[in-house]
Parts: C-alpha cells; sequence; structure tokens
C-alpha cells in the first residue's frame, strides 16, 4: 500500500500563510489549541483509512463558531488550505490533511445547546458525538436515527459532511433526512445560516448541497437535527442461514411484502468468525450468513410483523432464529455486528473496508461475483453489511508484510465497485469518496458530470482552500480550463454559469 501526500492545491500557501494562521490561532484560543509541535502534529496524520498519511502543517483546536470562523477566514486572506475534522472515523481519507495546509480539528466544540421536545429537535455544535444526542434526548422519550457503527465516536459534524448512514438509515433514512438547518463557515470566513426552523426555505436548497459534500464547501458549525420518538416496542433477532443467497432472498421477501425492518444486517462465514473471535458474541454455530433484524413500532403492530419476518425466514432456508429476550442479550447481538470492522483485526493484520451501493436485489448475484473475485485473487474478503440497503461492506483482507498483498487488495477493492457500477449501484454507499475513491468517480461520471459539480464548488470556493484534493479525481484551480478537454464547460458555453 501507498502513503501518498495531498498535492499542494493552491501553489500560494507558504510558511507565512501558516504562521499567519498560528499567529492568529494563538491570539484567539489557549496554547493548547495550537499545535506546531512535529511529533503531535503526526497524531492527526490520517483518519480511519491509516495506508494514506499526510502530517498536516498546523492544527487548531477551536472551542467555538467565532474562533473556528476567524481562523478560516486569516487561511482565505492568506490562501492557505485547511481540512475540518471531527473525530477522524472517516474510512475514505477524507480528513486526511494537507501538508501544506491547516487541520481544523472540531473536539472542543462539544455543546449540545437545545433539546427541543415539542419541536423534536436539538441543536448541537459539530464535534457532538453521535450517540451522544441520543443520550440527551432519551430523558425526553426522542433519539437520534441515523446511526453508523461509528456512532459512539464519530461527530455530528463529520456525520453531516459525509451524509452517514446506519444500521436505522433502512427505515428512517440517512442524515440528509434528519438535518433541518446549519450554520456554516465559507471557505471565506463568513457564517451564514442554511435551512432553518421552518419546513422549507425559498430558494436553491444549499443545506442539500452541504449535507455529504465532504468538507469541500465550508464547515458546519452547528446543526439543528430532528428527533425521532422512541419506539413504543422493539424486537431484535438474529437469523442463522446455510447461505449468503438465501439470507439475501430473505431479506428480499420481507421488504417485498411490505414489511419495512428498523434495520436488517448481514454478516457472511468470515465476518462471523472475526466477530466471534473479537466478541463472543454467540452467533449460530455454522452460519454461512445471519441477518440481524430489527423491528420497532407500536407494540400490536411489530407483533404482526415478527410473525411475517419469523415466517418469511423459514421460507428462505433460516435453521435458527433467536429473539433477543432481553436489552443484555440485544445488545449482544448488535455488538457482534457493531465491533465487526475491528474485530476483522483478529483474523488479519491489514484490510480495506470497501463501501459500495447496489440495488437490494442484486445482492446474491453481486455477493457471488465477489466470492468469485476472491478465489480467483486469493485475497480473503468478508462481507458485512446493511442488506436491506444494499450497502455493500466488503472487508478486503491483507498482510502488508507480504510483498504485493496490498496492492493485490486494492485491485480487489477496485473491482468490487466496477461490480457495483455494473448493477446499477454506487462506488459509495455512506463513507464518501474522500481522497481514497476520487479516481473512481470518471467511472460512474461524465467529464460534463464532474465539471458540473466543480461549477458547484467554485460557487463556495473559488481559492480552492476548503479540503482540496478530495472527492474529484483531478484536483483544478477555480479558474483553471480543464485539463482533459480543450472546450469549456457547456453551462459555460451557453453563458449560464462561470468558472472563477
Ligand atoms: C468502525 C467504524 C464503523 C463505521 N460505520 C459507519 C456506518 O455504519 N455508516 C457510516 O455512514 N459511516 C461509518 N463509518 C465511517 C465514519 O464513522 C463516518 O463517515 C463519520 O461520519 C465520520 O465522522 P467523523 O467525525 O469521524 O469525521 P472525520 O473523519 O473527522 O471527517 C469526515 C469528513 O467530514 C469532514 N468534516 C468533519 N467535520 C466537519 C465539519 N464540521 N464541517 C464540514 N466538514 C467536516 C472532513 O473534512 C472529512 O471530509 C464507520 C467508521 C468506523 C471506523
Amino acid at each position: 500500500m501507498t502513503t501518498q501526500a495531498t498535492g499542494a492545491a493552491t501553489g500560494t500557501a507558504t510558511r507565512t500563510g501558516i504562521d499567519a494562521v498560528a499567529a492568529r490561532a494563538r491570539e484567539l484560543l489557549p496554547a493548547a489549541g495550537v499545535i506546531t509541535d512535529r511529533a503531535q502534529l503526526r497524531t492527526y496524520e490520517c483518519d480511519g483509512l491509516a495506508h494514506y498519511r499526510v502530517t498536516p502543517a498546523l492544527v487548531v483546536v477551536p472551542e467555538d463558531a467565532a474562533q473556528l470562523a476567524a481562523i478560516v477566514r486569516t487561511c482565505a486572506e492568506h490562501g492557505v488550505p485547511f481540512v475540518a475534522r471531527g473525530s477522524g472515523t472517516g474510512l475514505s481519507g477524507g480528513a486526511l490533511p494537507h501538508a501544506e495546509g491547516v487541520l481544523v480539528v472540531t473536539s472542543r466544540m462539544r455543546a449540545i445547546t437545545d433539546v427541543r421536545r415539542a419541536d423534536q429537535r436539538a441543536v448541537v455544535e459539530p464535534g457532538v458525538i453521535n450517540l451522544d444526542v441520543t443520550r440527551a434526548a432519551t430523558p425526553h422519550g426522542y433519539y437520534y436515527a441515523p446511526d453508523p457503527s461509528s456512532q459512539q465516536i464519530c461527530s455530528i459534524g463529520g456525520n453531516v459532511a459525509e451524509n452517514s448512514g446506519g444500521a436505522h438509515c433502512l427505515k428512517y433514512g440517512f442524515t440528509t433526512n434528519h438535518v433541518l438547518g446549519a450554520d456554516f463557515v465559507t471557505p471565506q470566513g463568513d457564517t451564514v445560516a442554511l435551512g432553518g426552523a421552518a419546513p422549507d426555505s425559498p430558494g436553491y436548497d444549499l443545506l442539500g448541497a452541504v449535507v455529504g459534500s465532504e468538507g469541500t464547501l465550508g464547515v458546519v458549525t452547528s446543526t439543528t437535527v430532528r428527533l425521532v420518538r422512541l419506539p413504543e416496542e422493539v424486537r431484535t433477532i438474529l437469523v442463522g442461514f446455510e447461505t449468503t443467497d438465501q439470507a439475501g432472498a430473505a431479506t428480499s421477501a420481507i421488504i417485498s411484502a411490505g414489511i419495512v425492518p428498523a434495520a436488517i444486517e448481514m454478516m457472511d462465514a468470515l465476518a462471523i468468525e472475526a466477530a466471534e473471535a473479537a466478541v463472543h458474541c454467540n452467533y449460530p454455530d455454522g452460519a454461512g450468513a445471519v441477518l440481524v433484524i430489527e423491528l420497532d413500532g407500536a407494540a400490536v403492530e411489530v407483533e404482526q410483523e415478527y410473525a411475517e419476518v419469523a415466517r418469511l425466514c423459514e421460507e428462505n432456508g433460516s435453521f435458527e432464529q433467536r429473539l433477543a429476550t432481553d436489552p443484555a442479550e440485544r445488545a449482544l447481538i448488535w455488538k457482534g455486528r457493531k465491533s465487526a470492522f475491528a474485530a476483522v483485526g483478529r483474523i488479519s493484520p491489514d484490510y480495506i473496508v470497501q463501501d459500495g451501493v447496489i440495488p437490494r436485489t442484486a445482492l446474491p448475484e453481486v455477493l457471488k461475483a465477489i466470492a468469485d473475485l476472491s478465489r480467483e485473487s486469493g485475497v480473503r474478503v468478508a462481507n458485512v453489511f446493511h442488506a436491506g440497503d444494499g450497502n455493500l461492506h466488503p472487508l478486503v483482507l491483507f498482510d502488508d508484510a507480504v510483498e504485493g498483498a496490498g496492492d493485490a487488495a486494492e485491485k480487489v477493492s477496485g473491482a468490487i465497485l466496477d461490480l457495483c457500477i455494473e448493477h446499477g449501484g454506487s462506488i459509495t454507499g455512506e463513507h464518501g469518496v474522500g481522497m481514497d475513491k476520487a479516481k473512481y468517480m470518471p467511472r460512474m461520471y461524465t467529464d460534463d458530470d464532474l465539471d458540473t459539480m466543480q461549477l458547484v464548488r467554485c460557487a463556495f470556493d473559488p481559492q480552492n482552500i476548503s479540503n482540496p484534493g478530495k472527492v474529484f479525481p483531478t484536483p483544478r484551480l477555480c479558474g483553471e480550463v480543464p485539463g482533459r478537454k480543450k472546450a469549456a464547460h457547456p453551462l459555460q458555453q451557453a453563458g449560464l454559469a462561470e468558472v472563477f
């Protein structure tokens, strides 16, 4: 595997600029919030995608939105690139620092400033940990529905930037469906309010553009999130199958029957082996696949759905079904699933967590093709994923100490994304494009598509200083004519848009 540095985005990011930002940050922040020591800087050199590493020139840890805006403004004045970072759990290298830039860490902005029961809303700072929103809302009878498996550590700012999903997004929707408004610092350092308390605002949906923009349009400093009422009844069922085909067929049968469970998660034999080794979750012996199915809602409805789900699983070949009878058993079932990524470390020294999405009905075919790829290449692949959404997370296992093993794993990983595209899916389901998948964007989009996206980016960030080098395959300067084709974008030719 290679260690790469993001290319210099502006060419104007000089030591003087960094020094100016550091000086401004020292005026604003306590000494501990301005990090320049090389050894300390290195602790921020990667996110959850640890094979890309870049040491930032400067790390700042603001304590409030005004400080953050002032730091971004100083970056803009000096043309210094900056990268926002929440908890650094991203799996696509989105928070990978810029070697000549500033890393703006939101971990000291962790206030939940308001929980409004009557409105079913909470207002939270960007560094707030996802699970803490639910902890704050639970006494009011509510919770925050989007629940990445990293929910104990990832931040709401990171969730907004990645449009994060999670097990319960099948029924309740992704982050974008739960964000009503945001305070947002533009790459020029101005603070604007996007969205708001009203259900709809006139004009362009700029909040919609920011959610999922991976820090390339600016920095979120406060978010108003929707809260969901705690259900009257929750049933969690662990179902064992001999094959992933059977588990996939059961998933399709449940959805076809008009039932939308709160979650349907699938793990294959290798993922089960890893989870058992790590957290002893006591999944069914000899299972080639398990489904974790959760039903929630009114008790009478859940009762009826449960009977139907049990029948459909049996019809599709389940050999064991286990209904959690108490919170401890429910927690153990989820522990197996939620710790699966980390657990894979028990069976392989290195692995790539891939993230692609396919139509749910293509699951059996794609899983079979992944198994074929694995057999042909000799690279082991464990599957653990949100089956209900068709959101795959193949874990491609390798040993970096073995010559060429990393490259072979990366090849298999890329081939899996090709499979997703071929089956009408996408190269990312919920982990974003970041640094890692920028090179795959042209497999999904035409040059014109990518240029159109760049025009949006340029409208927000004409200097190209907000998380440059991420998402798009060729870092371009705003004002620079795209390199791959000579003509201007059709929108420009028609006089409808301008590249700054
Ligand atoms: C074990 C594990 C399980 C995971 N499971 C899931 C899962 O089920 N579903 C899922 O969707 N993801 C999952 N992830 C991925 C990751 O947790 C999410 O992408 C999460 O949203 C990242 O949040 P973070 O605070 O760590 O962000 P970071 O990693 O710090 O940053 C992620 C991106 O957001 C940008 N960003 C951060 N804060 C801001 C801000 N305030 N304003 C603007 N941009 C910002 C960064 O620049 C970067 O591009 C998992 C990760 C791990 C390690």
